[in-house]
């Protein structure tokens, strides 16, 4: 069964698609948490980062790449953004084909909420 992302990849499936070339696809995550939140993806599906071999490291490399010139199309590479890489249950990954979101444009806080002391 092909993913998700897959299908949007495919164009089976709609997605907004902002960047694509053999190897990446990005497109604008249905449910954004910031004005930018773009999701970046290897157009041959690997499930999580836990399945990454070394064949994969020329891809995910780019896909970094392309996120900052995604970034820097969307006009906020100079105001900054965060890069996220969710992995398995307590990383709260829902979709099962490795993805980059690259969320900006506001200002977005603390990195993670940290426990309470005592
Ligand atoms: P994660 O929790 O890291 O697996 O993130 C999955 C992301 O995919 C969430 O932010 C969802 O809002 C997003 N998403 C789910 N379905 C779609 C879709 N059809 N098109 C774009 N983004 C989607």
């Amino acid at each position: 069964m092909p993913t998700l992302f897959e299908r949007i990849v495919t164009g089976e499936l709609p997605g907004d698609i902002v960047y694509q070339d053999d190897e990446i696809t990005a497109f604008r995550d249905i449910e954004p948490a910031a004005p930018v939140h773009v999701l970046v993806v290897p157009n041959e599906p690997v499930a999580t980062a836990n399945d990454l071999e070394e064949r994969h490291d020329a891809v995910v490399g780019r896909m970094l790449r392309v996120a900052a010139k995604i970034a820097r199309d969307e006009g906020i590479a100079e105001s900054g953004y965060r890069l996220i890489v969710n992995c398995n249950e307590h990383g709260g990954q829902e979709v099962f084909h490795l993805h980059l979101h690259l969320v900006g444009g506001r200002s977005l806080g603390p990195m993670l909420p940290r426990p309470r002391k005592g």
